[in-house]
């Protein structure tokens, strides 16, 4: 798949897309991430994109024909599923949303910032809006890196051991077990014996039943969903 972040920060985000599981799968053709410096579509001389907002209030508001340029040349290269803004307002980022996503064939994620963006352009070019949880960010561009990490990890191939990617928290509404690694006994602190007993089905067993425990513990809110 194919994602194209505009943001006003690209150095912000290149180290991070180039490293770890993210890059990997850029490198094996898996997913091919964009950075377009928007900026690079201004329309005044000195490359500013915001200007005061309408009615006096404070701030400053990212403005509509630099978005909306950078926006058209790239739709008119290829078909986007989505054109996906951050959004502190926008729906909660969740799992079933980058399983989803993941299954896009080209997505564009556009990063506000300072105040946020001339509504014009969520009215007519954004398709969804998308923020990654109740707080307030300086920009898009966390909210970008979180969504481009959470969508291209799921697509196959992208982590060594695909079966990883569906054992982990949240894919089927349960977080996930434990992990232990060698040593079995650190300083006396011991591995459970049943990860060493070696009978497969009741490690499964003891795994989905300290999910469920966890899951109950820790975020009841998901066993009654
Ligand atoms: N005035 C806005 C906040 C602007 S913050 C409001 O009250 O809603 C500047 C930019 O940071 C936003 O346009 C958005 O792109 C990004 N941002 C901030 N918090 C975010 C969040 N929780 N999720 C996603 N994007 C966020």
């Amino acid at each position: 798949m194919r994602i194209d972040i505009i943001t006003v920060l690209p150095e912000l985000l290149q180290g991070f897309l180039q490293e770890s599981i993210i890059g990997r799968a850029q490198k094996r053709g898996l997913a091919d991430i964009h950075l377009h410096n928007l900026r690079d579509w201004a329309v005044r001389r000195d490359r500013r994109i915001d200007d005061y907002p309408y009615g006096g209030s404070a701030g400053m508001v990212m403005q509509c024909e630099p978005i909306d340029r950078c926006i058209t040349s790239l739709k008119a290269e290829r078909r986007y599923d989505e054109v996906i803004f951050t959004s502190p307002d926008g729906q909660q980022f969740s799992q079933p949303m980058a399983n989803q996503l993941s299954l896009a064939e080209n997505i564009i994620i556009l990063c506000g910032h300072y105040k946020g963006i001339d509504h014009r352009i969520r009215e007519h070019l954004i398709t969804r809006e998308i923020s990654i949880g109740d707080y307030v960010l300086t920009g898009g561009e966390l909210a970008a890196a979180v969504i481009a990490d959470a969508v291209v990890r799921v697509i196959p191939g992208a982590i060594g051991d695909e079966q990883s990617a569906l054992s982990d928290s949240f894919q089927d509404d349960l977080l996930a077990p434990p992990v232990y690694t060698r040593p079995a006994d650190y300083k006396g602190w011991r591995v459970p014996d049943i990860l060493l007993s070696g009978h497969e089905a009741r490690i499964r067993e003891w795994e989905l039943q300290q999910a469920m425990e966890r899951t109950a513990r820790l975020r009841p809110d998901l066993i009654k969903k």
